[in-house]
């Protein structure tokens, strides 16, 4: 049996839907900004509490408007995790600002103790990141924060749909950023990003700075970029969207069925889940000794295992001109020698659950 990791033929099965929307597109001439646009944006801002939501064209670019909207650029520091996807320390190196990494908690997530240890006189923000479809604690990291006067943006591409304290994930700092990429949680088809804030001025900023300043067809009020989203995402987000929560419910009951499957088996280890915390079970992460051994045992049985990720950034070349080294942040370095994803998504049946589960155990008391 072959348990897939990518879902996105069994999610688009039956795209006639999108389809029809897509040809009312074609038809409309609506083909940057414009109704499909606002209506997602609205569908997206009524989905996180009636924030201001501003589309962009991905993730990345939710990241770099953020930061371009706080004026975080040269000269400034930001405070960010070492164990996220490339594009959180991509994009505060975008905007001219300096990366200054901190270590992980056992959930994965940024620590608090870390992060004070990285304050520096130029730091003006912390980034961090609800890393893997948890989160992190938001509510000591935005009070730290404010006594510090610093800014907060949020990392929450991997977190659209989850809860923290009862509240969305990207509603904590001032800005908060997601992905619509295929592999989160909203997939759009291809590339979409949002930013949200509870803000108007920010929000106003953004909206202008994302279509190129322009404050009427024949004026600028700023120099600005195209950061637009594509009308045809727009319309597979709003169409996503209303299955959302019933797709992360499913996600937790597999995370829920591992969790119990995969806790008791001697050489694995779990991170603690939180009541606090509503994961959207992005990443489906434990940890193993011998993991490249683990992950080549499972691939061999048709489980599409993953390593997310085997280097942590303060190890990636482009960070050594930085001054990192290894052994800097010895919890992101050990885990990143130890994780190993698994196959948790709502499209999964129970045999292909029940079976992953009996490969993984088999494989782990092998391979000790
Ligand atoms: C996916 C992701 C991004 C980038 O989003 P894109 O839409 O791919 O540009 C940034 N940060 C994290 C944590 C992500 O998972």
């Amino acid at each position: 049996m072959r348990v897939p990791y990518n879902y996105l033929p069994r999610q688009f099965a039956a795209p006639d839907e999108i389809l029809r929307r897509w040809r009312e597109l074609i038809e409309s001439s609506e083909y940057t900004l414009g109704p499909y646009v606002e209506e997602f944006e609205s569908r997206f801002a009524a989905f996180q509490q009636g924030r201001f939501c501003v589309s962009t064209n991905c993730g990345t670019d939710a990241l770099i408007l953020s930061l371009r909207a706080l004026e975080i650029g040269q000269g400034d520091s930001v405070i960010t995790p070492c164990n996220s996807f490339y594009a959180t320390t991509g994009a505060i190196v975008a905007v001219g600002a300096t990366p200054v990494f901190c270590d992980v908690d056992d959930r994965y997530q940024i620590s608090l103790s870390s992060m004070q240890d990285a304050l520096q006189p130029t730091t003006k923000a912390v980034l961090p990141v609800h890393w893997a479809g948890a989160s992190p604690d938001m509510l000591g990291i935005t009070k730290w924060a404010s006594e510090h006067g610093l800014r907060v943006v949020e990392d929450a591409c991997m977190a659209i749909g989850g809860q923290v304290h009862g509240a969305a994930p990207g509603s904590f700092g001032d800005l908060g950023a997601f992905s619509m990429h295929p592999l989160k949680t909203l997939n759009a088809i291809g590339d979409g990003g949002m930013v949200i804030t509870s803000d108007p001025d920010l929000a106003n900023w953004m909206r202008k700075y994302r279509n190129h300043g322009m404050s009427t067809r024949d004026e600028i009020s700023i120099w600005g970029v195209n950061m637009r989203m594509q009308p045809l995402q727009a319309i597979v987000g709003s169409l996503m969207i209303e299955s959302l929560n019933e797709r992360l419910h499913r996600r937790l009951e597999n995370q829920r069925l591992l969790d119990a499957a995969l806790a008791h088996i001697d050489g694995i280890q779990l991170p603690p889940r939180e009541l606090w915390n509503v994961e959207t079970v992005s990443l489906y992460m434990i940890r193993v000794q011998n993991r490249d051994k683990v992950l080549r045992m499972l691939i061999e049985r048709e489980v599409e295992a993953k390593v997310h990720y085997p280097t942590p950034l303060h190890m990636q070349p482009p960070a050594q001109r930085l001054g990192y080294r290894q052994g800097d942040f010895p919890n992101a370095e050990q885990q990143a020698r130890e994780i190993i994803t698994l196959p948790a998504h709502e499209y999964l049946t129970a045999d292909e659950l029940n079976y992953m589960i009996e490969c993984v155990a088999t494989v782990v008391a092998e391979s000790q």
